[in-house]
């Protein structure tokens, strides 16, 4: 064993150049470019009807404050003037295929996060680019010239933080964070910018007075660890930067899910918004999938840090947003828990995802396929019971 392994040598040293892709507005974008008449316009993509949420907005759009995801209704009175427009996916779809045929003349180690994000791994490109800003920039080239559309893109040493720098000069942005920047770029930083810090978390970090990246690195890490668990520890490595998350090729989705956590806790009965509001969210998210799920999963977490889960499985994926959030109110009446029970958290899933046209079941599945229902109840040991912040 006189001569190591390259690889052992490298191991730890080597610096990985990803890069984050995100195209502007897609949506909207792909209808303004299809439809001269829009270009210009405040244009709303989404379904009409009373439920139904914002698909994508264009520039227009947002400055009268449109969103995605809010619902159609308000942008409707945030923009009277807008354009609505149905979605239509098969569309979107082909156009998120040919920016993968893009991608793929610098690199195969791509991983889609929806039609129009994607980490892309070019430590090695296959153009032979001497740099990752030099790919990325190639592939913002080729997708305004070809495809005729603007991507923003980030380039960094991982995951999180090429994922930041797309948004940071958006749109049609790129940003470049080198390895020896993060030191400086990410201390300012208001802690919601790392992923997993939602505004439960971001809350009990200001109780601490931690409210940038800053704050959080110098906190102990006993302290980060003791009030947050895993989860600190994790939020500690992202707070210097470190992520070594391997951009993942083709992952399939295996589901999509919707939770949130109450400012109070609330009793079953209360629940009832909040799961017509995460079904929605999970069917808007379910719309960009090309296979379908028949599984749909309630889940809601006691105030005393049990989590409950109830699933229903049916020969047919559900067909609409109503029938998806009918399932899941019908799902919480097999909750049992004792009279007065109260919850910090409900979440809403979809599992179960397959290709469209395959056999529904699948041979393996059959026998659930009129009576699939699962139950399954346990203790979350993964979270640690929240210390009174106040
Ligand atoms: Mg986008």
């Amino acid at each position: 064993m006189a001569v190591p392994d390259p690889d052992e040598t490298d191991r730890g040293v080597r610096i990985r150049k990803i890069v984050h892709v995100d195209m502007d507005a897609f949506y909207a974008s792909v209808e303004q470019r299809d439809d001269p008449k829009l270009r210009g316009r405040p244009v709303v993509v989404a379904w009409r009807g009373n439920r139904s949420v914002v698909c994508a907005a264009s520039y227009e759009a947002r400055r009268f404050g449109v969103r995605s995801a809010m619902p159609a209704l308000r942008a409707e009175r945030l923009c009277p003037d807008a354009v609505f427009v149905p979605p239509d996916f098969v569309r979107y779809r082909a156009v998120s295929r040919q920016t993968r045929e893009i991608f793929l003349r610098y690199t195969d180690m791509i991983e889609p996060l929806s039609l129009d994000e994607a980490y892309l791994d070019v430590t090695e490109n296959k153009a032979g680019l001497p740099t990752a800003t030099k790919v990325a920039k190639a592939i913002r080239q080729a997708i305004r010239e070809e495809l005729n559309l603007t991507a923003s893109a980030g380039v960094a040493p991982n995951k999180f933080l090429a994922k930041i720098a797309s948004d940071w000069k958006k749109p049609d942005g790129l940003f470049v964070i080198q390895p020896d920047e993060v030191d400086a770029f990410l201390p300012p930083l208001p802690v919601e910018r790392l992923p997993g810090v939602g505004k439960v978390t971001a809350d009990r970090l200001a109780s601490f007075g931690v409210r940038t990246v800053g704050d959080l690195r110098a906190m102990e890490i006993a302290a980060t660890e003791g009030y947050f668990g895993r989860h600190g520890l994790r939020l500690r490595e992202l707070a210097f930067g470190i992520d070594e998350n391997p951009v993942e090729p083709d992952r399939p989705t295996k589901s999509i899910s919707a939770e949130d956590t109450f400012e109070r806790d609330i009793s079953l009965e209360e629940t009832e918004e909040a799961i017509r509001r995460m079904a929605e969210k999970v069917w808007a998210a379910s719309r960009k999938e090309e296979r379908i799920a028949r599984t749909v999963v309630l889940k809601l977490k006691t105030a005393e840090f049990k989590i409950l889960t109830r699933s229903l499985t049916q020969p047919e994926p559900p067909a609409s947003c109503e029938e998806l959030t009918e399932i899941a109110l019908a799902l919480r009446e097999r909750v049992q828990m004792p009279l007065g029970q109260r919850y910090r958290l409900i979440g809403v899933g979809l599992h179960n995802f397959r290709e469209p046209g395959s056999d529904p079941g699948g041979e393996a599945t059959q026998p659930e396929l009129f009576d699939g229902e699962t139950e399954t109840e346990r203790l979350d040991e993964a979270e640690p019971p929240a210390p009174d912040a106040r």
